[in-house]
């Protein structure tokens, strides 16, 4: 789960963390009167999605020459004119893709004096079991270009969740981001502060990016993006309150309250399938067939009439559906009462497109039986592949 930047910064304070100071505003006049509360005379305000490259971004309303997500603004008059020109508006930054994202929260900070910028960013790294802490001396708008042409810039300094963070990693990150004396000293506290604050908020990843070091010798936090593991969920109550539903697939956020497993793909074939392992395998043979999923679909373990209904209503809210697969391996789910789904939900979604099915386990013979004789016109298949190919040829066959 992603948050945005000025919650992640909220958070980050809390742990004594030093960031500009700034307020969130969703209209041109809570930014006009967050800019008041600031001293002035320079104002940044930058545009809340849950993307990054705001700065470098581009807005599809405006004239190629406008600025872009993240602007200096030198006078409230200027931020008044800034928040009314990014409102409602649509960033398209590289990492939005080209339909970018509608610009509903805005953030008004401090502006700072920055002396130079750095890199800093934490991610669980399954690799190693570590928390990797990942720090370059060149941060900024240009990290991935670094990361491309001159990966020798980055250091990577992994600390053993058993043993936590420890002096020696905090030199570590000093040394790499070639800072001493005071300003040594400041990145050693932070990578602590930081590390602390990824554990106890269950992070999935943190970036900062960039970390400043201002012109009176600070380190401050201006860019940070947050993400939290979603299987901590449970030890967070307040995680709810701090998700943006506006940033997110409206189909996932459906798919969520059934507990199902979606993810949006941008082929045309959707797939409902029981297992994550198993969904991975059946959107791999699609694509060896030639074709492409339309979606990630785990309808998990107990596949209920309920779930299955909701399964297919979401995939067919999806125009780009042009074929159904449904792969399902009945174990403790027998394979007939998984049909008696699939039939009553094909009926009540009143299904318009292809729907090939796979059964196999328990019982599969009853519930092959089961779709044969309800009338729906269901193509049973007998293998993965099998399965594959028939919904493949069913779409091409419509086209
Ligand atoms: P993004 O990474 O989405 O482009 P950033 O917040 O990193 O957005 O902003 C882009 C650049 O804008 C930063 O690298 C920095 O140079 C400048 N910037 C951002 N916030 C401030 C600020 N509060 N004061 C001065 N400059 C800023
Ligand atoms: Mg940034």
């Amino acid at each position: 789960m992603n948050i945005h930047e000025y919650q992640a910064k909220e958070l980050l304070a809390k742990y004594d963390i030093g960031v500009p100071t700034g307020y969130a505003a969703m209209s041109v006049e809570e930014a006009v009167a967050a800019a008041e509360k600031l001293p002035g005379p320079l104002y940044v305000v930058k545009a809340q999605i849950h993307a990054g490259g705001r700065g470098k971004g581009k807005f599809a309303e405006l004239p190629a020459e406008a600025k872009g997500g993240v602007r200096l603004a030198h006078s409230i008059e200027d931020v008044r004119r800034d928040a009314g020109e990014m409102l409602g508006n649509t960033l398209v930054t590289i990492q939005t893709g080209d339909a970018g994202k509608q610009v509903n929260r805005l953030y008004v900070t401090d502006g700072v004096d920055i002396a130079k910028e750095y890199y800093l960013s934490m991610v669980v790294d399954r690799a190693t079991d570590r928390v990797a802490m990942i720090v370059s001396t060149e941060g900024g708008m240009d990290i991935e270009e670094v990361a491309h042409h001159t990966p020798e810039k980055i250091a990577t300094i992994g600390v053993d969740p058993a043993t936590g963070f420890m002096p020696h990693h905090g030199r570590s990150v000093a040394h790499a981001l070639k800072l001493e004396g005071a300003l040594a000293k400041a990145a050693q506290k932070l990578a602590k502060q930081l590390y602390e604050a990824f554990v106890d908020l269950d992070c999935a990843m943190l970036e900062i990016n960039p970390l400043v070091e201002t012109k009176d010798g600070q380190l401050l936090v201006l860019d940070t993006k947050m993400s939290f593991d979603s299987n901590a969920e449970f030890r967070h109550h307040d995680y709810a309150e701090l998700r943006d539903e506006t940033e997110e697939d409206p189909a996932e956020i459906e798919a969520s309250k059934y507990d199902l497993a979606y993810i949006k793909l941008d082929g045309n074939i959707g797939c409902m399938v029981n297992g994550a392992g198993l969904a991975m395998a059946t959107m791999d043979i699609i694509k060896l067939n030639g074709a492409f999923p339309a979606n990630f679909l785990d309808v998990g373990g107990g596949a209920t009439t309920e779930k299955v209904t909701a399964a297919f209503k979401i995939i067919l809210s999806d125009p780009a559906v042009e074929g159904i697969l449904v792969n399902i391996f009945g174990g403790i789910m027998r394979c007939d009462t998984i049909a008696e789904g699939i039939v009553i939900a094909a009926k009540e979604v009143d299904l318009n497109v292809p729907l090939v099915v796979r059964l196999e386990g328990t019982n599969v013979q009853q519930g092959k039986d089961i779709l044969a004789n309800s009338g729906l016109p269901i193509i049973p298949a007998d293998d993965l592949g099998d399965a594959a190919k028939k919904i493949v040829a069913e779409v091409k066959q419509a086209a």
